[in-house]
Parts: structure tokens; C-alpha cells; sequence
């Protein structure tokens, strides 16, 4: 297992928090001069049984240089392919891509340019895992999440004939289970992998970083805001009792973490990189 680092990238705080003023979270990630805060985009890579699987993607190539001025994006810090390399693979390799979403910073990486300009599929041999409420939604789109959901993305993979539907809760490959949930978007799945003794779910976007665990710190994006302080509070308590680790996707210092119950309710303990275990 290792963590793919794909680049940082910037989102404005104000959006990232909702409706937290920015005296409180500027103190958790400060903010630039355009009001962004630096996440990373951090995958997970898994090995085993001939497979070679890769949850999200990053935000991939920049559409523009347009794009990576207002998303600061920074492949300097770390990028898909270089991070691939570090683990030993490359992107042919791969033969499974779950998406637990289709936003961009999710599902950027699916796709490339190629000499003449075209888009072409980054990870040739694999399959693509989606939910499929959540593919029909992002095919549709809506005003909200608009800029979100890139057809440079898209169309490749609708064109493909690689999509592996996924619906609901189910077994997406041995051993790895969707768990959707629906407030930041329709059916995005976060990724539950378990072996004999450990449980590490990647929670994507119902928990972007390790300070969105208080029921109130959300993100604006989300389209159902108060299914997400549902699904946050039950998914919280089921997993401290469980004991699952989490996976940080967007965190900029923090991987993994456990969960504790404290007479605050639940909070992060243990906070570490994958390879420190
Ligand atoms: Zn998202």
C-alpha cells in the first residue's frame, strides 16, 4: 500500500469551511493572498493478487494555464507519475481505478493530452470503478457543480467502454467496499479496504482534511449540506467503534489517522503517514 501523492493544489478557506468564519480555520490552514489554502491530492495504491489498484486520481495535467493560476496548482511538490515511479509502477500497470467522485481534484488524472492535443486515457489497461447514481448525476451535471465536473474528464472515459458500474453498498474488488454517501454529491463512495486484522477507509470528501471533523466544519461545495452532518456523525461513530484508520485525501500534513471518543466526542488520534504505519 502506498500513498500517491499527485501534486498540492489551492481552494478558497471560505469555501472549504462554509459557514465557519475565517478567524477560526485560518488558524487550522492559513490562507494565501487570494484567500486559497494549500490540500494535497493524495491517492491510495494498492498491490495484490495480480491486481494494481489506484483510488482517485489527483487533479491530472492542468487544463490551462488559466486553470493552474486559479487552483495554484503545484506539481513540483509531488506529481501522479513521479509518485507512481517512487513505488515501483507506472500508470500502465495499473488495473483498477476507483473514483470515489468525479470532481476534477478526483478524476483529473484519468485523462491527458496527448501530442496532437487529444484526450487520451492516462491508465490504458484499467478498469474504472464508478458509482453509477453518481455517473448519471455528473453526466447531467447541475449549475452548482458545474465547474466541478470536466468534460476533458469525462468524455474520454464515457467513450471508453472501461466503466465498471458499482451500485451502492457492494464489494467493488476482494476485500474492498463502497461506502456511499450523499451529501457533497449524489452517490460519492468512499473506499473501505480491510485484511485480516486492519480497516483503512478513504474518506474523500466527507472528510477532506482532519479539520472537518466537527459536525459544523463543511464544505460550501456540498450539495445536501445537512445529509452530510448525518452521514459525518454516523460514519464517525461507526468507525471509532470499529476502529477503522482514515485515509486524508486533501490534508496537507496528515494521511492517516485513528479516531478516539472523548468527552467531546469523537476526535483524531494517532495522526501519520501510511509508511509509518
Ligand atoms: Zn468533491
Amino acid at each position: 500500500m502506498h500513498e500517491i501523492e499527485t501534486g498540492r493544489f489551492g481552494l478558497d478557506g471560505g469555501a472549504m469551511f462554509g459557514i465557519v468564519p475565517k478567524p477560526l480555520w485560518e488558524q487550522e490552514l492559513p490562507a494565501d493572498e487570494r484567500n486559497r489554502i494549500t490540500l494535497a491530492a493524495r491517492c491510495l495504491l494498492l498491490e495484490g493478487r495480480d491486481r494494481l489498484i489506484l483510488i482517485d486520481n489527483g487533479v491530472g495535467a492542468p487544463l490551462s494555464e488559466k486553470f493552474a493560476d486559479i487552483y495554484a496548482l503545484d506539481r513540483e511538490h509531488s506529481e501522479l507519475h513521479r509518485s507512481l515511479e517512487a513505488a515501483g509502477h507506472d500508470a500502465g500497470d495499473v488495473t483498477d481505478v476507483i473514483l470515489t467522485h468525479l470532481h476534477f481534484d478526483h478524476c483529473g488524472g484519468t485523462t491527458h493530452r496527448d501530442e496532437n492535443g487529444d484526450w487520451q486515457l492516462t491508465f490504458e489497461h484499467a478498469d474504472h470503478h464508478v458509482q453509477r447514481k453518481h455517473w448519471e448525476w455528473a453526466r447531467t451535471s447541475n449549475p452548482k457543480e458545474q465547474a466541478s465536473f470536466r468534460s476533458e474528464n469525462l468524455d474520454p472515459l464515457a467513450d471508453s467502454g472501461t466503466v465498471e458500474f458499482v451500485d451502492g453498498r457492494e464489494e467493488i474488488l476482494h476485500g474492498i467496499e463502497a461506502l456511499p454517501i450523499y451529501g457533497h454529491t449524489e452517490a460519492q463512495q468512499m473506499v473501505k479496504i480491510s485484511d485480516d486484522d486492519d480497516t483503512l477507509v478513504f474518506v474523500a470528501d466527507l472528510l477532506p482534511t482532519t479539520h472537518h471533523l466537527r459536525a459544523a466544519w463543511m464544505m460550501a461545495y456540498d450539495v445536501r449540506p445537512m445529509r452530510t452532518i448525518e452521514e459525518k456523525a454516523d460514519f464517525l461513530d461507526k468507525a471509532e467503534r470499529a476502529d477503522w484508520s482514515l485515509f486524508f485525501e486533501h490534508d496537507p500534513d496528515t494521511a492517516v489517522a485513528d479516531l478516539q471518543r472523548t468527552e467531546h466526542g469523537v476526535e483524531l488520534a494517532h495522526p501519520r503517514s501510511l509508511e509509518q504505519g
